[in-house]
């Protein structure tokens, strides 16, 4: 145990690079891959009881399933969603050490099937980091037996290279008992010595559960349930701190994942069959914002998003924060979810978990494009329209569906030919058209339409301006108000000059009111505008614009003041619109619903 190489604190943001890499290979997903295709109408009930500190029901129907994975054939080796670090062909995914930004290959023996410890080269640890996690390995002490007590067979499984589960030859072996092979090292014995004789593979099964720090306090201590030879020998065993010799160590604040480490005691002890998944945690498929105090207080907006080009999952969370944290709003905020992974995926158009929110829902915001939503998914959207309620669309809401004419909600779709130009068209106002102004280098400023200058909507409205372009609405129902009529400019910054052909006069309507009559024959509150791109949100006009018809759309048009708090909450990094073709994109960006939390 003297010779090991504890990572310290200090040495950590040597490994930031590898949870990059870690991240960018989608190892690290403890949120999480919960869900399976969604079935054609889900199996399950909607009127039971809520579980108790649960966003679900009893037997909820809407749960996501969770994902599909391949058992291996064998006991012990890795099912489908493993992440294997040792194949018994190579030591590609460790290393000894560190020089600059390059590991140091690591030097121990590979022959057969196992690695072995090279006497003094030192540790080596895996250069992917890994917190909470499921471990399994198999070990061997020497066959032939030397030395005794920890002089004999010693290593170690150092998790997050700083908490050892002893490895030695405990076979007729006496040595102090929180130092035996399947010890918590230094702190607990394992229940039982279930330790094989020298020479033969072993195996562990460890459940590991990286401790938490809060403000640079222990918050969790880290917890460990460990099988040796597949027999218990830790149970939700609570680590009193870090591994060290003759001495306790309190914990010290560390990031939730760590490389494991295998230690070189000195002696040859052998390892195979390395491999670990991460331990799973429910993801909730939607974010809920909880409202605060305001004129909105105690309604409820959805918010749709699903594009593959405006960033509608980066806007709507934004836009959330706003109405909830300012105003007061409870919102819930939906996204395109790939089924088969669980993330975020604006490119995977079948799948918006959650739209029964709208059941009780206020106002839905859409901002979705060429969307086809299975029957059961589209069944809430057109019970919402059908109900009269308002509505409000950002940029590609005007072509937010695109369903096969065989199926029973094509009429959504933005070209249907029975219901002229589907939801675009006859709820929103208008269908997809054209880009009337270049994409990507003619942006767009909002004028003030003058004779609705006057309208709540617009009230302390001023200086709107987006990188996205005008978009061609050539067909604007009869009965819509403009209130902003976008022009374009020469160049993508707001103070750029407005070009000076035709295509500026008249401009194309960006922004208005209406109140269609919906296919029940009730009215609705509408407002639409084609802006609206995360990026454009970076622009406080805008944000006032789309604010006020938040509040306008729900009967709170008294409530709206020039001055409307707009102010961005908490984390906003919008990004360039654009497509993201590349298959690896959103798998890379691991994104959850819960990381637009902050
Ligand atoms: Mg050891």
């Amino acid at each position: 145990m003297r010779h090991v190489t504890v990572i310290s604190v200090t040495v950590l943001p040597m490994f930031r690079l590898s949870i990059v890499f870690a991240l960018c290979m989608g190892l690290l997903s403890n949120a999480t891959l919960w869900a399976q295709k969604p079935p054609a109408e889900p199996q399950g009930y909607t009127e039971t009881p809520k579980l108790p500190g649960q966003p679900w029901r009893v037997h909820d129907k809407y749960r996501p399933r969770p994902q599909v994975i391949k058992p291996a054939d064998e006991i012990g080796a890795p099912p489908s969603d493993a992440v294997v670090l040792f194949d018994g062909t190579n030591l590609d995914a460790w290393a000894v050490g560190r020089k600059g930004d390059e590991f140091v290959a690591a030097p121990w023996k590979v022959e057969k099937g196992y690695m072995e410890v090279k006497p003094g080269s030192g540790s080596i640890f895996t250069r992917a980091e890994f917190g909470d996690c499921q471990l399994h390995l198999e070990f061997a002490t020497p066959e032939k037996v030397e030395g005794n007590s920890q002089g004999r067979g010693n290593s170690g499984v150092i998790i997050m290279g700083r908490y050892e589960i002893q490895v030695l030859d405990s076979f007729n072996n006496d040595t102090y008992p929180d130092g035996q092979v399947s010890s918590i090292y230094g702190q607990y014995p394992p229940q039982v010595n279930a330790a094989r004789g020298p020479g033969e593979w072993q195996t562990y099964d460890i459940i590991w559960e990286a401790p938490r720090f809060a403000d640079g306090k222990l918050v969790k201590a880290a917890k460990a349930t460990v099988f040796l030879n597949g027999v218990l020998v830790h149970h939700g065993r609570e680590l009193i701190g870090p591994m060290a010799h003759q001495e306790t160590h309190p914990y010290s604040p560390h990031p939730p994942v760590g490389p494991l480490l295998l230690q070189d005691h000195g002696n040859t002890t052998r390892f195979r069959n390395i491999w670990y998944r991460p331990l799973r945690t429910e993801e909730v498929p939607w974010l809920t914002v909880e409202g605060g105090e305001g004129p909105g207080k105690g309604k409820h907006v959805v918010l749709i998003s699903g594009d593959e080009e405006y960033r509608s999952e980066e806007a709507l969370p934004q836009l959330a924060k706003i109405l909830s944290k300012h105003h007061g709003f409870k919102c819930t905020v939906l996204f395109a979810i790939n089924p088969e992974s669980g993330i975020i995926d604006p490119n995977y158009s079948s799948n918006i978990p959650g739209l029964q929110h709208l059941k009780e829902a206020d106002l839905m915001v859409i901002a979705t494009r060429f969307r086809n939503l299975p029957d059961w998914q589209m069944a809430f959207i057109d019970e919402y329209v059908n109900a009269g309620k308002p509505m409000i669309g950002l940029r590609t809401a005007t072509h937010a569906f695109n369903i096969p004419a065989d199926r029973k909600y094509a009429k959504y779709s933005w070209n249907n030919k029975e219901w002229l130009g589907g939801f675009g068209q006859q709820i929103l106002g208008d269908t997809w058209i054209s880009h009337h102004g270049n994409h990507g280098s003619e942006s767009t400023r909002g004028v003030i339409h003058a004779e609705n200058k006057e309208h709540p909507v617009l009230r302390g409205v001023s200086d709107v301006w987006g990188p996205t372009d005008v978009y061609g609405i050539v067909n604007l129902s009869k009965d819509a108000s403009v209130l902003l009529d976008g022009q374009i400019l020469k160049g993508m910054k707001a103070e750029d000059a407005a070009v000076e052909d035709k295509r500026n006069n008249p401009m194309m309507p960006l922004a208005w009111v209406h109140t269609p009559k919906v296919p029940s024959g009730k009215e609705a509150r509408v407002f639409c505008t084609t802006m609206g791109a995360s990026i454009d949100l970076q622009n406080a006009g805008l944000r006032r614009l789309v604010t006020n018809a938040c509040f306008w759309a729900v009967g709170l048009e008294d409530k709206i003041t020039n001055d409307l708090n707009v102010e961005i909450v908490g984390e906003f990094k919008p990004t360039m619109f654009g497509f993201r073709n590349d298959p690896k994109f959103w798998p890379e960006q691991n994104l959850h619903p819960s990381d637009f939390a902050k």
